[in-house]
């Protein structure tokens, strides 16, 4: 077969020598009769390729079949690559490439909804181009998540799903490499995994089911299945019923049980050791997503120590009250004191990430252990980026008769976890655990304002297509 080459490989080093890509045509600009450009985009790269009318190699009707193609379809172009004297600006590639040859592999209808140029723009560069009295326009939100697929070309969404691609992948080698094992548990279940609302209901041959709201349950039975370490990347499904910026109905849960040795803070270590290690690997290996990313959705890159920050419940509560912000006593706190904390945080320790531990044992689901000094209190976490949750996390209940207790006392119907309760009286270790959101990790990390600039094909409860 031919050779290819991707755009992103292209660069002044192989001046001269002849090249084969495959790409979107983002751009094109007719000059004459004689001459066009092209910009093709491959993923995050572009290049800019030039037809000039030649004796034997372009023709009048090659000009004018480039600029007769519709922006987006797909092109196959050969030529030489040559190094202009100038910087070439609009591409990220600053090589040309001479074209020889031109093909159309698949062409786009010459209507787009959205503008892969113009969606591109960061806010900043929209007010300058109006001020100057360019014509650009402006896709909202909607819009793109209606036409996602075009949506999805520009540098930024390029950016933000490999991001999101590196997390899960560090996620995955990091556990392995400390032992843990890949497993997947069921998301059909017979009775809700978090109790609450939040629960999508299904018929199940007659019987009724829910979506998992999470895999706690059955993570926990493989530590009953004597599995010692366990972690799953796998859809996590909530009814959530209101609209916020970071609660979708269907995310990606990143979950994690262990066996405890001694205390509940070796899972802690756990979470400290795998964050540190993945914003590592981000700010090393992706300087290239960042920065795109930045350049449509600004944002300062996030703060965080070599062993993290861990503060007591009680501890953040009295930061907010020394700061005037009053909650309710034993209380979850809201988005907007989350918020205000992680500010104070982030102005005292001078970090975006950190850890409160010992919640007030009333607002954790009913499987934390109460903690021993003192049961109005658990042995459970959150973890923050940027004053946002992304980790909720806890030591368990392996105690059948404390777990059924706790269970009635939440509300639940102990009918519809008997095997769950059950797998605790054939002999369980101590055991933790906890879960993250896939999507807010990467929202949170980049700074992006919406979940939903961190998921593929986002499901909030007004939306389920594309
Ligand atoms: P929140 O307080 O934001 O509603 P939660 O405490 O209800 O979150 P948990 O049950 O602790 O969430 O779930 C563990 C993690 O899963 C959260 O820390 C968060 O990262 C993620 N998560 C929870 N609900 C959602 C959702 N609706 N959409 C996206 N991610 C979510
Ligand atoms: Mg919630
Ligand atoms: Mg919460
Ligand atoms: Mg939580």
């Amino acid at each position: 077969g031919r050779t290819w080459t991707g755009v992103g490989e292209l660069c002044a080093e192989m001046k001269d020598k002849n090249v084969l890509i495959r790409g979107a045509a983002q751009a094109i600009r007719s000059v004459s009769k004689k001459m066009a450009f092209l910009v093709v985009r491959q993923m995050m790269s572009t290049v800019q390729c030039v037809l000039v009318v030649s004796k034997d190699v372009v023709s009048p009707q090659m000009v004018r079949f480039a600029t007769s193609l519709s922006k987006e379809s797909i092109v196959d172009v050969e030529g030489v690559i040559s190094v202009p004297n100038e910087p070439i600006k609009g591409t990220t590639q600053q090589v040309e490439i001479q074209v020889r040859k031109l093909y159309c592999i698949n062409r786009a209808v010459p209507n787009l909804p959205i503008n892969i140029e113009d969606a591109s723009r960061s806010e900043i560069e929209f007010k300058k181009a109006e001020d100057s009295g360019e014509q650009l326009v402006r896709v909202g939100q909607d819009t793109r998540l209606n036409h996602r697929v075009l949506d999805l070309r520009t540098p930024a969404n390029q950016a933000i799903f490999e991001i999101q691609s590196q997390v899960e992948k560090v996620f995955r080698q990091f556990l392995e490499s400390e032992g843990f094992r890949g497993i997947h548990t069921p998301k059909l279940i017979a009775g809700s995994s978090e109790g609450g609302a939040a629960v999508f209901k299904l018929d199940y041959k007659g019987q009724p089911a829910c979506l998992a709201q999470s895999p706690q349950l059955h993570k926990q039975m493989t530590i009953c299945g004597g599995f010692g370490r366990v972690f799953e990347v796998g859809p996590v499904f909530r009814a959530e019923d209101s609209y916020t910026h970071r609660h979708l109905c269907e995310f990606v849960g990143l979950d994690v049980e262990m066996e405890i040795k001694e205390h509940y803070f070796e899972v802690c270590d756990i979470v400290d050791r795998l964050f540190v290690a993945m914003f590592d690997h981000l700010n090393m290996n992706c300087s290239k997503e960042l920065e795109s990313i930045n350049r449509q959705y600004p944002f300062q890159p996030l703060k965080y120590l070599p062993k993290t920050l861990r503060l007591t419940y009680d501890e953040g509560i009295q930061m907010l009250k020394e700061a005037g912000v009053e909650t309710e006593p034993m209380g979850d706190l809201n988005t907007e004191s989350e918020k205000k904390l992680g500010k104070l945080v982030s102005d005292k320790y001078n970090t975006d990430f950190y850890m409160l531990t010992r919640y007030p044992l009333g607002i954790r689901p009913f499987y934390t252990m109460p903690c021993y000094d003192n049961p109005a209190y658990s042995n459970s976490f959150d973890v923050f980026i940027r004053g946002e949750e992304i980790i909720s996390g806890a030591q368990r209940v392996h105690l059948p008769e404390l777990l059924t207790k706790r269970a009635e006392q939440c509300g639940i119907d102990v009918k519809t976890i008997s095997t769950y309760i059950d797998s605790f009286r054939y002999g369980t270790p101590p055991h933790g655990g906890f879960g993250v959101g896939l999507e807010r990790v990467v929202m949170l990390f980049c700074g992006l304002n919406n979940i939903r600039k961190s998921s593929l094909f986002p499901r909030d409860p007004q939306r389920l297509t594309p």
